[in-house]
């Protein structure tokens, strides 16, 4: 990772301008080369070919980080330690084939891509499109992009991609900030309670519609939060093995993102045995996640498409079958009226339920901070280790 003043860029990155002296810069896309710490601004290189590949230094509050595609130099094998299987309904998962003790870095890896969460939908297609442009289908990224699974919820993403096609060939003649306006209009329109019908959808070829659904259902399905340019600001990334680990909400394994390397790396919870399913949290340490019920925490899961029967949920809530799926999302839909319904009831009631919900959250502050794992620079040397990493 390349580490400005307060941003840090994989090089290579593709960032958008914003807020240029020169009006003509602002909206344009450009690609990170370096940081110049005695100028206190980065070296970027415009895309657009109307600029003939010009490059100059842009302060760092100009930036606005849009994706990154990792070179195939930069994506490791799997560790030997470690093997990817698959478990039936719920796809591939991540084994690990010897005996580790807690508190291991087992798996550090370096991300496939990485996409901004601003506009997500929208800056997801527009990088597999860039890139089935510029790459042949051999390229490794690609190829890596199309061994996930989507999750079985690429139908639910028809409206979205058909809504975003649209936008797309409707607005090819307008500039990029144009554009992008446009599509955050769209984008708040597919987020409203109920969708937009899309009038031209049928003018779009269908398999030209699937192709986009399918894409963000994989990136739904699979990419990981992460902060790569900033603790306040957050990305989605795809790792070819960290996102095979299926998520348990008792995991086995706590994932940290590096900033310094831009890696993700999987720190055992408690000893594993040799064969053991490596499993993580996709809500990672958010109390909002963790102090919910079993019901509300596979309300929260259900978005990548599945039902979690983790030990701890089957615990609390009894097994749901996959099969459930359908079933359960009706149960939401029921719920969502009669949270309605009682609403104002629910106003009463509130005053109380928040202070609860309060105790227990500084409960966890201080049982976490307590018990804080080291940060990775004094890990090394204390007490976490790591085995045979092959990077
Ligand atoms: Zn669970």
């Amino acid at each position: 990772m390349l580490r400005g003043d307060a941003f840090g860029f994989f090089e290579g990155s593709y960032a958008s301008l914003a807020n240029m002296a020169k009006a003509e810069y602002s909206g344009e896309r450009c690609v990170i080369k370096e940081y110049l710490p005695e100028k206190c601004a980065w070296r970027v290189q415009l895309v657009n070919p109307q600029f003939k590949g010009h490059v100059m230094a842009v302060k760092e509050s100009a930036l606005c980080f849009d994706w990154y595609v990792s070179p195939p130099e930069r994506l490791a094998a799997l560790p030997e330690h470690l093997r990817v299987a698959n478990v039936g309904a719920a796809g591939n998962a991540l084994f690990c084939d010897r005996n580790v003790e807690a508190g291991v870095e087992i798996l550090e890896e370096h991300p496939v891509m990485v996409v901004t969460n601003k506009n997500a939908m929208l800056a997801r297609w527009t990088l597999h499109s860039q890139m089935l442009q510029e790459h042949s289908s051999k390229y490794p990224a690609l190829l890596a992009f199309k061994e996930f699974s989507d999750g079985g919820i690429a139908d639910d993403y028809i409206n979205d991609a058909s809504t975003l096609l649209n936008t797309a060939h409707q607005q090819l003649s307008l500039t990029w900030s144009t554009f992008m306006a446009a599509v955050e209009t769209a984008t708040n329109l597919m987020s409203a309670e109920t969708p937009p019908t899309s009038p031209a959808s049928e003018a779009l070829g269908l398999e030209e519609v699937r192709q986009v659904a399918d894409v963000l259902a994989k990136w739904q399905s699979n990419s990981l939060s992460v902060n790569a340019v900033s603790l306040e600001q957050h990305q989605s990334a795809l790792f070819r093995f960290a996102c095979k680990a299926n998520h348990s909400c008792d995991a086995n394994c706590a994932t940290v993102f590096d900033m310094n390397t831009g890696c993700m790396i999987f720190r055992t919870k408690r000893p594993i045995k040799r064969g053991e399913q490596l499993t993580i949290s996709y809500f990672g340490r958010d109390p909002d996640f963790i102090f919910s019920s079993s019901k509300e925490r596979r309300k929260k899961l259900s978005v990548r498409g599945f039902v979690c029967t983790c030990s701890q949920c089957v615990l609390e809530g009894g097994e749901v079958p996959q099969s459930a799926l359908f079933m359960y999302k009706e149960e939401l839909a029921r719920d969502v009226e009669a949270a309605k319904a009682a609403a104002l009831a629910e106003a009463g009631a509130e005053g109380c339920r928040l202070k609860r919900q309060h105790s227990h959250r500084r409960a966890y502050s201080r049982a976490h901070s307590a018990a804080a794992e080291s940060p990775r620079g004094r890990a090394r040397g204390g007490s976490s280790v790591r085995i045979g990493l092959n990077f």
